[in-house]
């Protein structure tokens, strides 16, 4: 009998490429997803297979599924920041309510649940690098709140159907992670600048580029999801790449690889935008042998053949 697992943002970034991963493995996968802010593009290779399913559902509203279930990984929620400040009512609801009715399904179904959670619990973080016992510094009030107390709802409840029903839980943290299938309107820096290089169009930096982030090629985040999940931790685990780069340089990256004769601009800098960010990941190493094994070079090369590979109109419609 194969192990049957439910995916939740099946049809996202991360989402589509742990379904790929899962049925490599053998398992049957059930997906699902409101289609909010994915795309069944992602997934639409997997739909003639056998061992794949597919829900078009709302994870805030309460959530069943046939049969038996051995593992639950909820990724269902907005992740970017132009996305989640597009619709926060939305954010907050699927990390809370959300992740409330997975955990009762896990519970219901006797199954393993990981949740995705995000470096972003940290905040504008006082500490550098990230570990896993800092307690984070995130204004609740400001308008990325709605993400990163969403996110720090769904730990302390996962944590609780831990402690309290003694439900087996997983907690990844993950740290920014890029790769083929991004949505290029997304806003985040990578697809942003990727597509202003293909259209032609400067690049755009917010505030004076000296802030700091840490890319995780998307193949070496999945192969450490999979490792925590079959892991026994049940408590926080940061996977990304400890690779620290400033925005600054890495517009100067993305001008070398694209070949653009481009500049940059400079744009304001969003409220409470991290300043540094970059995950110290000791425990991931001493606890699941995993770290980053994909360069930001190569990663990038591959990201940017994808965003190449995609049609002028499907370029063109990214433009805000
Ligand atoms: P994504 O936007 O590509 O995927 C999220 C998916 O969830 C989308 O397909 C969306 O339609 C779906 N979704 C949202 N709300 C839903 C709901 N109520 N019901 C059902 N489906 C819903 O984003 P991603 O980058 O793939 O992120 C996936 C998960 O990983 C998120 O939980 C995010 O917080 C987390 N994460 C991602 C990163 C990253 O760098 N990519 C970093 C930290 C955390
Ligand atoms: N950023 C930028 N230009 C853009 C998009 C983003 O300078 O066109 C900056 C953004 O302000 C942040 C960093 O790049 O400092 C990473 O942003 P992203 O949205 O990718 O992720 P997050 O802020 O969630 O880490």
């Amino acid at each position: 009998m194969r192990k049957r697992v439910l995916i939740t943002g099946a049809a996202g970034f991360l989402g589509s490429h742990l379904c790929d991963r899962f049925i490599k493995e053998g398992f049957h996968v059930m997906g699902i997803d409101n289609l909010i802010t994915g795309s069944l593009e992602n997934i639409e290779h997997l739909f003639k297979l056998e061992q794949f399913e597919f829900y078009h559902h709302d994870v805030t509203k309460f959530v069943h599924v046939p049969g038996k279930l051995d593992y639950i990984l909820h990724f269902a929620s907005p992740a970017s920041p132009i996305d989640y400040l597009k619709i926060p009512i939305q954010t907050l609801k699927v990390g809370s309510l959300g992740t409330h009715n997975l955990l009762g399904l896990a519970k219901e179904k006797n199954a393993r649940i990981l949740i995705a959670s995000t470096s972003e619990v940290y905040g504008d973080p006082l500490v550098h690098p990230q570990s896993e016992d800092y307690y984070g510094n995130v204004n609740t009030i400001g308008p990325r709140g709605v993400y990163d107390e969403a996110k720090r709802f769904q730990e302390s409840i996962t944590m609780a159907y831990h402690r309290f029903h003694g439900l087996e839980t997983r907690i990844v943290r993950i740290f920014n992670t890029y790769g083929p299938r991004m949505r290029l309107n997304d806003g985040r820096v990578i697809p942003a600048f990727m597509g202003q290089a293909l259209r032609g169009e400067d690049l755009t930096i917010f505030g004076d580029g000296l802030q700091t982030r840490s890319f995780c090629y998307v193949d070496d985040q999945i192969e450490g999801i999979f490792r925590l999940l079959m892991s026994d931790y049940p408590l926080p685990v940061n996977i990304g790449n400890d690779d620290e780069i400033t925005i600054k340089d890495f517009a100067e990256e993305i001008i070398k690889l694209t070949g653009t004769d481009q500049k940059i601009i400079y744009k304001e800098l969003p409220i409470d935008d991290p300043m540094q960010r970059k995950p110290d990941i000791s425990l991931a190493k001493k606890l699941l042998g995993w770290e980053a094994k994909v360069s930001r070079s190569e990663g990038m090369k591959r990201t940017y053949d994808y965003f190449k590979s995609l049609t002028k109109e499907k370029l063109h419609k990214s433009e805000h």
